[in-house]
């Protein structure tokens, strides 16, 4: 018998028709003669709700007891649409991330999977029960609950979809599918009919939130058969996969990423290990560092500056000031008003006008790039954050046609 894996965003579950609509959705497959695994989201804006909730009490507040709070979100909606697929008349039963068997490690609010134990869900499914999983969260070695990152959800789904070996995993959204770049942003954005793993991990790396990385990354590794597609809209969505047919577009996504944070270090003494030991230091508090951009030399002190997420900023800011003992005194500046916009595409490899072109349009759009960072299949650039929207768009237009 087929198995399929369904999973649906916040928007998807926000309301109760919405709920009813993936209960349709959900029982048509069903009564086609799959056996079917859901997983939901939060409802609508649920996850920041909580947070916000939980800031009116404390703004730092433990990361324990926060994916003790968001784990409540998903919980809401697998009893909900198990209800409304119970009112339908097919047995269904809904089971918390825990009851799934989801073993995360212990880092709470960015917990990864370790393994899927899916013992329950698969006796469940022997039984013809559709089963209805909480996604987003896990429970760690000492048994407390936590989470996998914001829009863990994909991640929930695709794991499940790995471990059970499932015939085909569908992420339903509030788009028809992955486009070349956000369609609420960018008018001019393209519809993919297929994706590769490797330019979506980027392009989801990059700030496009349609996946979460990680589910990108796990579909990659267990090659799960993928799909993104609209809730709202039956029609065929886009395939994400290894291998892809030839396509005449020179890059495949235009991606915005504004949780980034420039931190400068000045007056740095220019000699060898002092990247080395300030780098190092970073590593060891787990601060993922991302752009990093060295000036040239001049009286014995260089600059280097390097880009954080937001939550690590401050992290980031105690490691320096723990530096300039090992290193020597040296001024810190942070920017918050910096965006990363990226375009991605394996296409680039074997085209050097690439970067010139994306250059081009952002100086014909009078915005201007602080940093410049490259990798095979991808360019980024950090430039001002109110300029971010306007640079995505000016690009898409040069490249998509
Ligand atoms: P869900 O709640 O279903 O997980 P998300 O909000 O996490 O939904 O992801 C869907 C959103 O991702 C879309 O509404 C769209 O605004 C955004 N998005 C960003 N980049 C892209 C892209 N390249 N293609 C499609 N959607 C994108
Ligand atoms: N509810 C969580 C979030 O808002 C997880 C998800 O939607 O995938 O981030
Ligand atoms: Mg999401």
């Amino acid at each position: 018998m087929k198995l399929i894996v369904q999973k649906f965003g916040g928007s998807s579950v926000a309301n109760a028709d919405r709920i009813r609509n993936v209960a349709r959705i959900v029982t048509d497959t069903y009564q086609k003669g799959a056996n079917v695994v859901v997983v939901v989201s939060a409802q609508g804006d649920t996850t920041d709700e909580l947070i916000e909730k939980a800031h009116e009490i404390d703004p730092n507040p433990s990361k324990r007891e926060m994916d003790m709070l968001l784990s409540t979100g998903e919980q809401i909606s697998i009893a909900l649409l198990a209800m409304a697929i119970s009112k339908m008349g097919f047995p269904v039963i809904s089971l918390t991330g825990r009851q799934a068997g989801f073993f995360t490690d212990s880092n709470h609010s960015r917990a990864r999977i370790k393994k899927v134990d899916t013992e329950r869900v698969e006796k469940e499914l022997d039984q013809r029960k559709i089963v209805v999983v909480a996604g987003f969260q896990g429970m760690n070695r000492y048994d407390d609950i936590t989470t996998l990152g914001r829009g863990g959800s994909d991640t929930s789904a695709v794991a499940l979809a790995a471990e059970l070996k499932a015939d085909l995993c569908q992420i339903y959204t509030d788009v028809d599918g992955i486009y070349t770049a956000d369609p609420r942003l960018v008018k001019s954005a393209k519809k993919l009919e297929e994706i590769s793993f490797d330019e979506m991990l980027e392009l989801a790396s990059c700030g496009a939130q349609v996946l979460h990385n990680r589910s990108v990354e796990m579909a990659k590794k267990y090659n799960v058969n993928l799909e993104v597609l609209s809730s709202l809209e039956d029609k065929p969505g886009t395939k994400v996969k290894e291998v892809t047919k030839m396509e005449k577009l020179l890059i495949k996504g235009v991606a915005k990423d504004d949780d980034v944070v420039r931190i400068s270090m000045i007056g740095l003494p220019d000699r060898p290990g002092t990247a080395f030991k300030i780098f190092s230091l970073l590593a060891a508090r787990k601060i993922n560092v991302d752009i990093i951009l060295q000036s040239v030399g001049r009286d014995g002190t260089k600059d280097i500056s390097f880009t954080v997420p937001e939550d690590s900023c401050d992290a980031a800011l105690a490691v320096l000031e723990e530096a300039k003992d090992q290193v020597s005194d040296f001024t810190v500046d942070v920017d918050r008003d910096v965006t990363k916009v990226s375009i991605v595409g394996s296409g680039m490899q074997s085209n050097p006008g690439v970067a010139s072109k994306m250059f081009e349009a952002l100086y014909e759009a009078d915005i201007n790039i602080e940093t410049i960072s490259t990798s095979e299949i991808k360019i980024s650039v950090l430039i001002r954050k109110d300029q971010g929207v306007k640079a995505m768009n000016a690009i898409s237009e040069a490249f998509i046609k």
